[in-house]
This record gives structure tokens, C-alpha cells and sequence, in this order.
């Protein structure tokens, strides 16, 4: 697929306003500043599709976009800020928890994880709410460029040795939007996951 023709469809303020259940749907998941934005702006090769954004928080929107017809990439909100108030946390994980689990068109999730913090609470939460609906995880560690290559490596060896348990279908890449490591890799993923 051409991810550069990537466009913006709709947006929705929670998971019961998303457009019908059909064709297939890709999500991209992450604590806030994980880097996912920047990570959807290099996929697609668009400066501003996905908004970077540096004040996290604010009322956030799921995001839908349409790299073909019937071929969706989903931008959910970023989880874990920590001056959300908790009972919107808890309604948001609720939510998160039931599109994971009842969306019949997702067939794949993207969970992007700063190289230097990976595998926190609500990322292990996403995992194995991914894991109970069989549905097949890419993991991203993101900011690869901030450490040298023998660090990214120990910490890939690190993920991978942590993510055993969970006995999912879990694939894990560094990857960077800044020198654009990793973009291979996701690029083929989501070709694969579209294609079933
Ligand atoms: P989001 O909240 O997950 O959408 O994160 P953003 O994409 O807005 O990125 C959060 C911050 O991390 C911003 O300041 C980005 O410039 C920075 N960032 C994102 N990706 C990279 C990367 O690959 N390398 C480096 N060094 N910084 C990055």
C-alpha cells in the first residue's frame, strides 16, 4: 500500500461514534509523547497528518484515517498523562478495552513505547488486552536515535524477553521518526495485516 495517500477521514469523541464496523482497521496506541504522531506523520510521509502535539491532556479525539479504500488507520488517543483527572482515565481505559475487544474490522495493533521507558502499566495493559482478543501486536520503540546502537539492541533483547508471558502474537522493532529506523519494518507489517 501507499501509505503517502494516507488521508484524514473523521473524527470521534469515543469508541461508540466510530463509522461502521467494515473493511479493516489498523490502531496506533501509546502513552502521550511516545512519539506516536510523529510516527504516523512518517509513515505517511505528511507533515501534519497526525497532530504533534506538546501540550497532552486536552480533550482528546480518536482519529480515523484512510490509507485505501476500506484500509484504516486508527490514532487513539495517548494514554497516561498524568494531569488527566483519574475518573476520565478509568472511562477512557474502559472504552479502550472495548474497542479492543468488540471491533470487528481491527485486525492489528501498533503500540509505540519510548526506547528509554518501555513496558509501563497501561502498555502491558494494551498487550494483554490484545493477547485475550487474538489480535496480533506490533511494538514500536521509539526514539531509537537517542541511544547508541548497542543500547537500542539491549533493550530490543530486553522487550522481547519481557513480552514471553504474554504469549501473543508480538512483534517488537526500534524504530525512529527522526532518522527514520524501523519504517521498513511497520511498513510491511501493515501491508500484511491489510492484505489477510
Ligand atoms: P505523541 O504524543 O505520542 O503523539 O508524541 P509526538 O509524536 O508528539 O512526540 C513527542 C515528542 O517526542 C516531540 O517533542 C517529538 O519531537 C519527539 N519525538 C518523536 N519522535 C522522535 C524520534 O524519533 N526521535 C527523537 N529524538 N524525538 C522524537
Amino acid at each position: 500500500l501507499n501509505y503517502a495517500k494516507t488521508k484524514f477521514v473523521t473524527s470521534a469523541p469515543d469508541i461508540n461514534h466510530l463509522p461502521a464496523d467494515t473493511g479493516i482497521e489498523i490502531a496506533f496506541a501509546g502513552r502521550s509523547n511516545a512519539g506516536k504522531s510523529s510516527a504516523l506523520n512518517t509513515l505517511t510521509n505528511q507533515k501534519n497528518l497526525a497532530r504533534t502535539s506538546k501540550t497532552p491532556g486536552r480533550t482528546q479525539l480518536i482519529n480515523l484515517f484512510e490509507v485505501a479504500p476500506n484500509c484504516r488507520l486508527v490514532d487513539l488517543p495517548g494514554y497516561g498523562f498524568a494531569q488527566v483527572p483519574e475518573e476520565v482515565k478509568r472511562k477512557w481505559q474502559k472504552s479502550l478495552g472495548e474497542y479492543l475487544h468488540k471491533r470487528e474490522s481491527l485486525k492489528g495493533l501498533v503500540i509505540l513505547m519510548d526506547i528509554r521507558h518501555p513496558l509501563k502499566d497501561l502498555d502491558q495493559q494494551m498487550i494483554d488486552w490484545a493477547v485475550q482478543s487474538e489480535l496480533p501486536v506490533m511494538l514500536l520503540l521509539t526514539k531509537a536515535d537517542k541511544l547508541a546502537s548497542g543500547a537500542q539492541k539491549k533493550q530490543l533483547n530486553m522487550v522481547k524477553e519481557a513480552i514471553l508471558p504474554f504469549q501473543g502474537d508480538i512483534t517488537v522493532a526500534t524504530f525512529s521518526s527522526l532518522k527514520r529506523t524501523g519504517l521498513e519494518q511497520l511498513r510491511q507489517k501493515l501491508d500484511y495485516w491489510f492484505e489477510q
